[in-house]
Order: C-alpha cells, then structure tokens, then sequence
C-alpha cells in the first residue's frame, strides 16, 4: 500500500498503478471540488488507458455514480481499483433517476455521471441529468475526456474547421433521406455516428442527398485494435466498405464535407430552378439544375416544390 492521493480519494486497490503519477495527482487535487455537485465525466470509447487523471481523480473522490450501464462501469472501475456504489441512469429512466441523483445532491454528497463510453450527453443519457440538476440549484462540473465526435475530427484534416454534430439519423429510410435532404446545402463539415449494422445503407444515403463529389472520412473502432480511419470521395464510400465485410464491422464516425459554395448558394440554385420550372416538371428541373450546379437532386427536389408552393 503506497498510502498516496489515490488512497486517499477512494480507490480500493491495494498496488496504485498511479503512484508514478504522485505530481499529477497533485495538479488534480488543485481543482475546486465542492460538495453537493453533479460532476459529469468522460470515460474512454475504446482504449481503457484513456481517461484522464483528473476523471480518476474525480471517480475517486464522489460519493457515487449514476452510470448508463452499471455493469460497464463497474468492470470499468474496477480495472481501475474503484469501487463505488452505483445509480442506472438511462435513456428510459433518466428523469426519473434524475431526481434519486438530486436527492443524494441534497444530502450534501457529491455524484458523478459516466455513460457506457466517451463523454455523457453526447448521443449518450445525461443532458437531461444535467438540467434536471441545474433547475434544482446544484452545479455541474464537466470532467472532460474522450468522445467518438472530437477523436474523429482531430484526424479528420483542415477541411472540416467548421462543423455541425448531427450523432445519429432516423433509421428508416423515408425519415433519414428528409433529414439530410433538410442537410445538403448546410456549408459546414457534417458528423455522423452510426453502428455497423448500417453503416452501409447510411453511406449509401449520404451519396444519395449530397452527390459523390464531397470528401468522406470513415472512422472505424477509434483507438482500439482494428481502428481505421479511411478518407475518400462519397462515392467511393460503398465500394470501399463493399470491398471488405470488416470494414463494416465495429462502430463508426462517419464525416462529410460540407456543401460546396455555390451549393449553398441558394439564390443561385432558386434562379435557374425558376427558369427550368417554366420548360419543364419540377422532377426534371431538378435533375438537370443537378447536372448543372453538381448540387444534390434531391434537395434541388425540395427547393423547387417549396418555390412551387410559394
Ligand atoms: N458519448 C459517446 C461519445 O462521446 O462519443 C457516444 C455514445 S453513442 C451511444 C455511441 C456511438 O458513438 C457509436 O455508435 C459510434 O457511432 C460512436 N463511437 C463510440 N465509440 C466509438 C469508437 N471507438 N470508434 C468509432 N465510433 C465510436
């Protein structure tokens, strides 16, 4: 037992793989941490090495946790010599396990709140935590860390500065094509998440709403062992994932750039879909008003209905 920081804050192995980390301890113990607060703190997506000495800290340090899935976090914790008592808090409870959290706030403890991976409240249980805690008086505190959304981008390269997090399209066809028919003409890199068993048919769509000329990045099972982070045009997506069933395997951040400028360039488009629509239906001027401009068919289908309507 070395009888360090760790020790201190909780932690229930009796060898601290941490005692090498005593200076950063320290610069963890710097922080404020007061008592009767919601601390909301990412946990690794993959690679269990990554999480923060102040998340340990802080996981130390809480009188509990309200987790996703309180089994993966207990063996989660546990691969950290933490042992916590432990509140589910999920998306078909979390208002109602917001108010046991508010109660054990009230009692003066401190909760932390950790999802299944990566940081809460992004596509993951907890931003309902966050205002239910926030409208009763308490404070939260982020401890940041790892999220599938930032991992992605840090590699992703100068062409998505700009971005808009979408997580998670509707899963049925007909309510995904809308979405992203409402997204094409967006200027601003797009971020997806989506799980392997459509990764395919997502890909396909996105060629579908925004044409093939955009660039893609396809980011696969990031910092674990068969991560891959692969970049081509949209559509060279499909056949790049066709080529080879384990590139659909795994979870996936998938980013597309955004529309092109004279795309979102509305006016423009209105301009000649009006001249089209005097010659033409409005399916078929949205087809060559698509060959012409390289914008999607289907949102120029949208846009020339609405100038119909109106
Ligand atoms: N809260 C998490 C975060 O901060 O990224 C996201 C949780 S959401 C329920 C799970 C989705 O995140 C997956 O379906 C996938 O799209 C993405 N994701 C999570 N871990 C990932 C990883 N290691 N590689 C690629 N995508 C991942």
């Amino acid at each position: 037992m070395c009888g360090g920081a760790w020790h201190n804050v909780g932690l229930a192995s009796s060898v601290c793989v941490f005692c090498f980390m005593t200076p950063l301890t320290e610069l963890a113990q710097g922080q404020q941490y007061p008592a009767a607060a919601l601390y909301v703190v990412a946990t690794p997506i993959g690679n269990v090495a990554d999480i923060t000495v102040r998340a340990l800290y802080v996981l130390g340090l809480v009188d509990r946790i309200a987790a996703e899935d309180t089994r993966n976090t207990g063996q989660l914790l546990a691969r950290y010599g933490i042992s916590k008592p432990l509140i589910a808090l999920h998306q078909h409870n979390e208002s109602a396990a917001a108010q046991r959290v508010i109660e054990h706030l009230q009692a003066g403890e401190r909760v932390a709140c950790v999802s299944d991976a990566g940081t809460p409240g992004i596509s993951d249980p907890g931003a309902k935590l966050v205002d239910a805690v926030r409208e009763a008086g308490y404070p939260v505190i982020p401890v940041p860390g790892a999220s599938a959304l930032a991992t992605a981008l840090s590699a992703a390269g100068d062409w998505v500065a700009t971005f808009s997090f979408i997580g998670f399209l509707p899963p049925k066809a007909k309510q995904r094509a809308t979405a992203l028919a409402e997204l094409a003409a967006h200027p601003h890199a797009l971020v997806f998440y989506e799980a392997p068993h459509r990764i395919v048919e997502t890909v396909e769509a996105l060629v579908e709403a925004f044409g093939g000329n955009r660039r893609l990045l396809i980011a696969r099972e990031l910092t674990k062992l068969h991560e891959s982070l692969h970049r081509c045009t949209l559509a060279e997506g499909p056949t790049w994932l066709a080529a080879d069933p384990n590139r659909q395997r795994g979870e996936f951040v998938v980013v597309v750039e955004g529309a092109p400028r004279e795309a979102s360039g509305e006016t423009d488009h209105d301009a000649l879909l009006g001249i089209l629509m005097e010659e033409m239906s409005v399916s078929s001027a949205a087809k060559v008003a698509a060959a012409i401009t390289g914008a999607s068919r289907n949102a120029l289908y949208t846009r020339a209905l609405a100038l119909k309507k109106d």
